[in-house]
């Protein structure tokens, strides 16, 4: 890492400008700098438009593995299929899971993403070669099994500890699956382990009407209640989906600064819903992020699809093409990723951590150049994308990512592994 320097970059706002970079941090941003020393690497950026990169904000990286498994059956079939693989998951499938994940993103302009799966040291290492940055969860579900919550307990604390040492890109967070997955012991103790260790919290909250009603029926109130009567509600909880929301928990989630991860595609394949309230969650205060979800359900981990899914679908429900501007939508895919997991990034401004995606627009989705995002988020697709910096660090350039043939074998090797293995 030394200095990069971005001769001529357009902002969304169309303002023409160069960027300096110094080790991990955006520098200066102005009209024109004074050309850098010689060794520093310069990129002639008059075909390009600056982005910060993306913030994948909900997946399930290493279900790469599972992509496109029992596609076409009924929704039983399906999640029984990819059970019966990921019960043989081992270190070595989510290492290259995970790689095949960050390659992906990478390429499509993702330069963070907050993850719920297993072995998260397997999925640390391979997170830290690929250069991304991430929030990984240890992931609490224990289904009622009281002796399994107590396990995941002590297994949580011994990574925890690990975790001080992880690289400084990588964030240790701690998921809890779901209210009806989780034990009430465990909601207890992940609030107060959480709370002396401020760290974020990733759960899956209201995906789905059955759910909802369920919790309802259990307890006599909302998931969203549910956590907030063990003080999780607060400015350090993730909460993906949030579909099915009462005026009471949008209200809760609001005031507490909660963050909502949309996951469009996923909720659409799963059939969970898409009157994703945003302007409501807004409104009051929560911090809406946008989220793909894992593979077996979105099937991809192209954020910027999802923006363009979840634009249309606030379109066209509301009936007013208002309600969601574009800014805001790119703001909600960087920005408030960003402030969710707390890295001071999500920003092209003097100071910022440099994660910034270089889109190509001498290509046709990109003329003419009369409005950049919309051409950017509704006519183009992720292919634009040539060049990523993540903290100071070139990901991608030219498309090319180190290692992508390696990365792309040894995926396909284990993913090819675990379903021998599935089907005995
Ligand atoms: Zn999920």
């Amino acid at each position: 890492m030394g200095t990069i320097f971005l001769k001529g970059a357009r902002l969304a706002s169309g303002r023409k400008c160069d960027i300096r970079i110094e080790g991990d941090r955006i520098v200066a941003v102005a009209d024109s700098l004074p050309a850098p020393g010689a060794d520093a690497r310069i990129i002639d950026c008059r075909n390009y438009y600056a982005i910060p990169g993306l913030y994948n904000m909900h997946t399930h990286a290493a279900m790469t593995l599972v992509r496109g498994v029992g596609k076409g059956e009924t929704l039983h079939t399906w999640l029984q299929e990819i059970w019966d693989i990921e019960s043989h998951l081992d270190e070595e499938a989510i290492y290259w899971g995970t790689k095949l994940a960050a390659l992906e993103m990478i390429k499509c302009g993702v330069t963070c993403f907050a993850d719920m799966y297993w072995m998260i040291p397997s999925a640390m290492k391979a997170v830290d070669e690929m250069g991304l940055r991430a929030s990984l969860s240890y992931v609490l579900l224990d289904g009622g099994d009281r002796e399994k919550a107590r396990k995941q307990r002590e297994e949580c604390e011994e990574v925890a500890a690990q975790a001080s040492l992880w690289p400084e890109k990588v964030q240790f967070s701690l998921g809890i699956h779901a209210d009806y997955t989780v034990c009430d012991e465990n909601m207890e103790w992940a609030s107060d382990f959480a709370f002396r260790r401020n760290l974020k919290v990733q759960a899956h909250l209201s995906e789905t009407e059955k759910e909802m009603r369920d919790t309802i029926a259990k307890y006599g109130f909302s998931p969203v209640a549910h956590f907030d009567r063990y003080g999780l509600v607060n400015s350090n909880f993730i909460a993906a989906h949030g579909l099915w929301l009462s005026d009471t928990d949008i209200e809760t989630l609001g005031s507490r600064g909660a963050t909502v991860v949309h996951n469009i595609n996923s909720n659409l394949m799963l059939s969970s819903g898409y009157k994703f309230k945003y302007k409501e969650l807004r409104d009051a205060g929560a911090n809406v992020c946008v989220g793909t979800d894992g593979t077996a359900s979105s099937d991809n981990l192209d954020v910027r699809e999802s923006m363009k899914t979840m634009l249309l679908l606030q379109w066209a429900w509301r009936r007013d093409p208002k309600a969601l501007p574009l800014e805001e939508l790119l703001q909600a895919a960087t920005l408030n990723g960003a402030r969710a997991l707390g890295f001071d990034s999500g920003r092209i401004e003097e100071g910022a951590l440099a994660d910034i995606a270089l889109i190509d627009v001498r290509r046709p989705a990109f003329v003419p150049d009369f409005n950049f995002l919309s051409n950017y988020v509704l006519a183009a697709d992720s292919s634009c994308v040539d060049t990523l910096i993540c903290g100071g660090e070139i990901l991608m350039e030219n498309r090319r990512v180190k290692g992508e043939e390696e990365i792309l074998d040894m995926a396909e090797k284990n993913a090819r592994r675990l379903m021998k293995q599935a089907r005995g």
